[in-house]
């Protein structure tokens, strides 16, 4: 596609100063809003009254905001963090399967600061029909969570997945997935944002089967990957399974660093995190927005 070269510009400026997307894990800062409730896929180490694990520390239960509380949260949190430079949607469910409530907070946070970074993260079942309107909204970072790119091995990841108004299972429903995974990665390209894969390291799934997955992102234009742990969740499907070593997490990293470049720094934020990477501060807000259940 034709990305006019300003644009191009203005993305590079913005890759540098995202603590995900680069080297300034330490200097600058991100806020997530958790606007997005609702999930439209069921992940089998997912349970869902905690936040999504695809870009969330598991365990951990975020109360959602209205996009009114979400925009008066991120003016609150950034008259205090003047390094804040990234505004992320990632749950605590999926920040496509509650579109409406993404699109409105991000909207009115643009009609008053024309500058902040807007990224989210999704597990990609509804991008290819959400991908103009994330252009349109300014939004130029995104991060879709893809953990298989067969979907024999995708179905023993994903439970059931509803799309417009249908639940599939098995391999069907894991094929409709990648399928908009896939899709939508490519059209987010066409656009000129910026993509991480986010990939969750499960024993005896998809650990092998990880550089392939790597490699078939990369050819459509993936800038990043970042392969992570699974936290087992009580409660979930997979509570039982073997975990998978840091060190298997590293060597895998490794591994696939030779196709695309990793992430190493990923701290598995809370869907409501606020601050730097390194420094997380959301709890100095929990007080007025946040109580411990949803
Ligand atoms: Fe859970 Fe996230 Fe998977 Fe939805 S996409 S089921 S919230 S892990
Ligand atoms: Fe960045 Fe990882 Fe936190 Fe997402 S979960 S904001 S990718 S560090």
């Amino acid at each position: 596609a034709d990305i006019p070269k300003e644009y191009e510009g203005l993305i590079a400026e913005k890759t540098k100063t995202h603590p995900c997307f680069s080297g300034c894990a330490g200097q600058y800062a991100r806020i997530h809003l958790p606007v997005a409730k609702k999930c439209n896929i069921q992940c089998n180490y997912c349970l869902r009254k905690y936040d999504c694990p695809n870009e969330s520390r598991p365990g951990v239960t975020t109360k959602v905001l209205t996009p009114e509380e979400a925009l008066e949260k991120y003016f609150a949190v950034k008259a205090e963090m003047p390094n804040l430079k990234v505004v992320g949607i990632a749950g605590p469910g999926d920040s496509l399967a509650e579109f409406e409530n993404t699109k409105k907070t991000l909207s009115m946070i643009r009609q008053e600061d024309p500058e902040v970074t807007f990224c989210l993260s999704t597990n990609g079942l509804m991008l290819p029909l959400c991908v103009h309107e994330l252009a349109a909204l300014g939004v130029s970072h995104v991060t879709i969570t893809i953990n298989a790119v067969d979907p024999k091995i995708g179905s023993k990841i994903y439970a059931k997945v509803n799309y417009m108004g249908v639940t599939y299972t098995g391999e069907t429903a894991a094929g409709i997935l990648l399928g908009n995974q896939l899709t939508g990665l490519k059209m987010l390209q066409d656009q000129g944002i910026i993509c991480k894969v986010n990939i969750v390291m499960l024993k005896g799934i998809n650990d092998m089967h990880i550089p392939e997955v790597v490699k078939k992102v990369k050819e459509l234009g993936c800038a990043i990957s970042n392969i992570m742990q699974m936290i087992p969740v009580k409660g979930s499907a997979f509570e039982h399974m073997p975990l998978t070593s840091y060190l298997e997490i590293t060597e895998m990293r490794q591994k696939c660093g030779l196709l695309l470049p990793q992430m190493y720094h990923c701290k598995q934020c809370r869907a409501d995190a606020a601050g730097t990477l390194e420094n997380d501060e959301s709890y100095r807000f929990d007080k007025d927005y946040l109580s411990d259940s949803a």
